[in-house]
């Protein structure tokens, strides 16, 4: 709220920050975790750090969901399905990475050989909340960040739009160089 005028308390503000406060404050989470960090993920919706408070509120869906949060190690296994279940959210959607599993395969870096070296090979990731195991406070944090994240967005330029054409321009410089490769 930018401004209060007159004794009737009206209050001017402009779309875009009304729009984002009300997205940022009501974020829902997809409920599904992979391995341990998803206990720390629990512990967070739990009384004790009470993600409520936030307006964080998981759901059972996809399709009702805005945040995916990746608690755990991502297995080629899961990889198809992870990337299934983020097709499946409305944009916009986010991704936060918990935890070194997550974020770099983790302890499994180097002999993993099951182990996908980062979710965000398959799919987008917004915040990365590092740790083996995060806490639930760090996860908070990552919240946190993700609200600082979708204050500064605008409906004059979508992310949804922005992300499909830095796709599309992207696919179109990969032709080009192929092109001009075939014609060396
Ligand atoms: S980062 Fe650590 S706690 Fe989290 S899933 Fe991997 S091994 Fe488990």
């Amino acid at each position: 709220m930018d401004a209060k005028t007159g004794e009737g308390g009206i209050v001017i503000t402009k779309l875009d920050d009304l729009l984002n406060w009300a997205r940022l404050t009501s974020l829902f989470p997809m409920g599904f975790g992979l391995a341990c960090c998803a206990i720390e993920m629990m512990g967070a919706y739990a009384a004790g750090y009470d993600l409520d408070r936030f307006g964080i509120i998981p759901r059972a869906s996809p399709r009702q969901s805005d945040v995916m949060i990746v608690a755990g190690t991502v297995t080629f296994k899961m990889a198809d399905r992870v990337r299934r279940l983020y097709e499946q959210m409305p944009e916009p959607r986010y991704v936060i990475s918990m935890g070194s599993c997550s974020n770099c395969g983790g302890p499994y870096w180097e002999h993993g050989y099951h182990v996908v070296k980062g979710v965000d090979r398959i799919i987008p990731v917004d915040v990365y909340v590092p740790g083996c195991p995060p806490r639930p406070e760090a996860l908070i944090g990552g919240f946190m960040q993700l609200q600082e994240i979708i204050r500064q967005e605008t409906i004059r330029a979508p992310r949804a739009v922005q992300q499909l054409m830095a796709k599309r321009t992207a696919a179109q410089g990969q032709s080009v160089a192929n092109a001009e490769q075939q014609v060396s």
